[in-house]
């Protein structure tokens, strides 16, 4: 009989992205998926260290499975992903009921590590090898997703100086185009109709490689047929060049929205920070953005509290909030993470201080959330579908091409995943309302 893995997921995409390919991988290890950890044999945590709060629920994780450990003779723990990577030697003597670490380049050892595992040899392989091999295991995806992940690089070269990732996940690499179309060909006869593309800095695709550029990429994929709609994450502001930004414009299947990641509105920050671009250049390319395609939604990541900011930086990041007026964004108060150059800066603010900024933040920005959501309140928008609403099971729950949540009551005599929804009222993060009756 099959064994069952457990996968607790931390962090990003990429993260998310990656367990679904250790589900692939350890499928040749005769592992299936178990529901609940009550149920697995091996429990495997893919982990972030992106900021402190990241370790800290990590580190309550792994208590709890010492625990579970002991309840049963034969069970495994395996610690994978960045934290594993930054802290691995460490992490394997405060927790000895770990039985595999191993890191962000070893992913596709994982079921020969599991199979040691289970002769009672642990293991730790946390080598920074460059290997990308683990990209030949098409993530697991359930049947009848409607949309679907797709890694094209991985690691960052940026350096930016309050970041980890370049330290847990290496440096940039790309992957190969051929490859890249491949799996979203085999997923558009899968039935998938939506591809995320993920990387730290989509816009550097292929140039450390010569292989083709990003809008290259693009373009290729949107001529796979039956993919109606493209998404990408990350895009770094520095890198987002003419040529992407004019193809929101020109390719039907670009997704209305972007995720553009501003930090700070204060160009004294954004230098300490060495994001490599300007507040007056990061408008610029809003701009440019809303008129190639107008109703393009915008989303951002914030940085409150980075050394050395002051009530003024701060006002300046609220006023480019302002100016933007953003569907959604994300917003973190300045964790200091180990090895970083910004670990080491002078100027720390303190964290009540920074606390009440990112207060301040949150706040604006759910006005802006929900005045952009009230703006859809008697439009009709297509609906992806991403399955049953968790608060109502008579609706559907799907996503908007600008990347909002719908919940909707279906007709009952239609079918597909791409549905024509008319929105009837806006919460504060969501929106509501009913598919029409078919024509003709
Ligand atoms: N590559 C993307 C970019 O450049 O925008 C995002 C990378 S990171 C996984 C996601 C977000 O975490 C960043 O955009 C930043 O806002 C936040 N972040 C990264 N390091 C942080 C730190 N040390 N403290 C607080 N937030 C941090
Ligand atoms: Fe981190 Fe900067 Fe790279 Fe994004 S671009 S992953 S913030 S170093």
């Amino acid at each position: 009989m099959p064994k069952r893995v457990y996968i607790e997921t931390f962090g990003c995409q990429m993260n998310e992205v990656d367990s679904a390919r250790m589900i692939s991988l350890l499928e040749s290890a005769d592992y299936r998926q178990a529901n609940s950890i009550a149920e697995a044999d091996l429990v495997l945590l893919n982990t972030c260290s992106i900021r402190e709060k990241a370790d800290q629920k990590i580190r309550s994780a792994l208590g709890e499975l010492r625990r579970w450990k002991s309840g049963r003779k034969g069970r495994l723990v395996a610690v994978g992903g960045c934290l594993a990577q930054q802290q691995g030697a460490r992490l394997a003597e405060k927790a000895p009921h770990v039985d595999i670490v191993f890191g962000t380049h070893n992913i596709a050892r994982l079921p020969d590590l599991v199979r040691r595992a289970e002769n009672a040899i642990p293991s730790m392989e946390i080598d920074f090898s460059g290997d990308t091999s683990h990209w030949d295991a098409p993530p697991y995806i359930p049947s009848g997703a409607s949309s679907a992940m797709v890694t094209i690089m991985q690691g960052c070269d940026n350096f930016c100086a309050y970041c980890i990732v370049p330290y847990v996940r290496g440096r940039e690499i790309s992957r190969p185009s051929g490859e890249i179309l491949d799996e979203v060909r085999s997923l558009a006869d899968r039935g998938v109709s939506e591809v995320i593309l993920l990387g730290q800095n989509v816009n550097s695709y292929g140039r450390k490689e010569g292989e083709i550029t990003f809008p290259a990429l693009l373009r290729r994929i949107a001529r796979v047929p039956g993919i109606p709609r493209i998404r990408f994450v990350t895009s770094h502001p520095r890198d987002l060049d003419r040529e992407t930004i004019d193809l929101f414009g020109d390719m039907e299947a670009l997704c209305p929205h972007i995720h553009l990641p501003v930090q700070s509105g204060s160009d004294r920050i954004l230098a300490a920070m060495g994001r490599g671009y300007t507040r007056k250049d990061y408008l610029e390319k809003i701009s440019a953005l809303r008129r190639g395609r107008p109703g393009m939604a915008f989303s951002s990541d914030f940085i409150v509290g980075f050394p050395g900011e002051t009530e003024s930086d701060f006002e300046e990041t609220l006023s480019v909030m302002e100016e933007v007026r953003y569907d959604s964004a994300f917003s973190f108060k300045f964790s200091p993470r180990p090895g970083t150059r910004a670990a080491s800066f002078a100027g720390a603010v303190p964290t009540e201080a920074a606390g009440s900024r990112l207060r301040r933040l949150q706040s604006l920005q759910d006005e802006h959330t929900r005045e952009r959501l009230a703006a859809c309140i008697g439009r009709e928008m297509d609906v992806l579908v991403e399955g049953p609403s968790a608060r109502d099971a008579s609706q559907l729950c799907g996503r908007t091409s600008c990347h909002k949540f719908v919940n909707f009551y279906p007709e009952k005599t239609r079918t597909g995943s791409l549905r024509t929804v008319a929105i009837r009222s806006a919460g504060a993060h969501t929106l509501s309302g009913a598919e029409g009756a078919p024509r003709g």
